[in-house]
């Protein structure tokens, strides 16, 4: 199927394009570029703007896409604007076939340079349960300050890795509550957390907070995120700071990042508030600051679940607006995760722990039943949004297999 003809209908038609960074096994030395994705085919960006005589080709023909990042949105907008031009004006046709490769014939890199990586908490379903299964006694299954602030941690950016690549089942240390001491080991209870990811193009300098208006002029677009999650490690070692080796070994996002401005028609009011709101949180005056994703996540090729993004409570540019709130810089190539994305049934919960409460109901699964992941397991997400005239915004899908530690 020739790159301009793709189907009606298709999620990564020209109404999405999505970027990435690729390369082309023996071809240049393996070079690495940036590319938009149409249909089933990735259009090498940097070399059509060259040879189009495009300004954005100091944007575009680059091995990454913090350039591009970086540039802002007038710049989002206008090689947006270019690329649709690019691969749906006719006449263009001649000049930017022989830039096109089919997708399964390229290698599919990280597509920025991760500068800080956050996590948070934003998924009042999620909270809950995890509050019912960890504090069974509790009065309230949030904590006191759930509603007031998205909570969150700073993880590991270096780790941070594209759809793909091989998890290593990590090792650490593990107590039961019943155990008289520690052990060391291969996690047993390791877990998927399905997460939306936010990527910062441009920068802030330390001492500016980010305005809840000012959202889309910082934030290029979102992926898919899997935070993988050692449980058990994680329980032993998280008090009283927080996560740390339980989740620093891999998280893995997808290859394409989708543009926000490719996702206007998804832009959905979050859940009602309940709780009055800080000035600087306090949306209620804004635009709609969700998005419609509809998440499906796979184990081993089964649906185990399809968590609705829409649910969530805090929103990205709530997220945002707090994690700035101190004075602290953003910087391009940023990352922040939404948190695990669970809606209100049990057919939408996005992690195992939530899925298995705990190990107590094993999945029953075709090929045999789950508590937690097993060595040899692939756990794929993908999602959609709807777009303008019914048509679906595909993002591109976050994969990784367990192999042993
Ligand atoms: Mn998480």
């Amino acid at each position: 199927m020739p790159p301009f003809d793709v189907p009606e209908g298709d999620p990564f038609g020209p109404h999405n394009l999505p970027y990435g960074v690729f390369s082309v096994p023996g071809e240049d030395g393996g070079a690495r570029r940036v590319g938009v994705r149409l249909g089933d085919h990735v259009l090498d960006a940097g070399a059509a703007a060259l040879a189009l005589g495009s300004p954005y080709a100091s944007l575009l023909a680059r091995p990454t896409l913090n350039p591009l990042l970086a540039a802002g949105r007038t710049a989002w907008s206008d090689v947006r604007r270019a690329l649709t031009g690019w691969v749906t004006v006719p006449s263009h046709r001649e000049t930017i076939e022989p830039f096109f490769h089919p997708v399964a014939e390229v290698t599919l890199h990280l597509p920025f340079e991760v500068a800080d990586y956050v996590d948070f908490y934003a998924s009042e379903n999620h909270a809950r349960n995890v509050g019912r299964i960890f504090r069974p006694d509790a009065e309230d299954s949030l904590t006191p300050n759930w509603k007031h602030l998205p909570i969150g941690y700073h993880g590991r950016s270096g780790t941070v890795v594209v759809s793909g690549t091989d998890v290593v089942r990590p090792s650490g240390q593990r107590k039961a509550p019943s155990d008289p001491a520690p052990v060391f080991g291969p996690s047993v209870r390791l877990d998927i957390e399905a997460e939306v990811g936010f990527v910062v193009g441009v920068p802030t300098p330390m001492g500016s907070p980010v305005a809840l208006a000012d959202f889309r002029e910082h934030v290029f677009g979102l992926c898919l995120l899997n935070d993988w999650s050692a449980r058990d490690l994680q329980a032993w070692e998280y008090v009283p700071l927080g996560p740390f080796l339980g989740k620093s070994f891999a998280t893995s996002v997808s290859a394409w990042i989708t543009p926000l401005d490719a996702l206007d028609a998804a832009r959905v009011a979050p859940p009602e508030r309940t709780h009055p709101l800080l000035p600087y949180l306090d949306d209620a005056d804004e635009e709609p600051g969700g998005y419609d994703l509809r998440i499906s996540v796979s184990l081993n090729g089964h649906v185990i679940s399809e968590p609705p993004f829409s649910t969530m409570y805090w929103t990205a540019a709530q997220q945002l607006a707090h994690l700035t709130v101190n004075g602290a810089s953003l910087r391009t190539g940023d990352l922040y995760g939404s948190g695990t994305v669970s809606g209100p049934t049990e057919r939408e919960r996005g992690s195992l722990l939530e899925l298995t409460w705990n190990g107590r109901d094993a999945l029953e699964l075709p090929d045999g039943t789950r508590t937690f992941l097993e060595d040899g397991d692939t756990v794929t997400m993908t999602a959609w949004a709807p777009g303008a005239d019914g048509a679906r915004v595909g993002l591109g899908e976050v994969s990784g297999r367990i192999v042993a530690g």
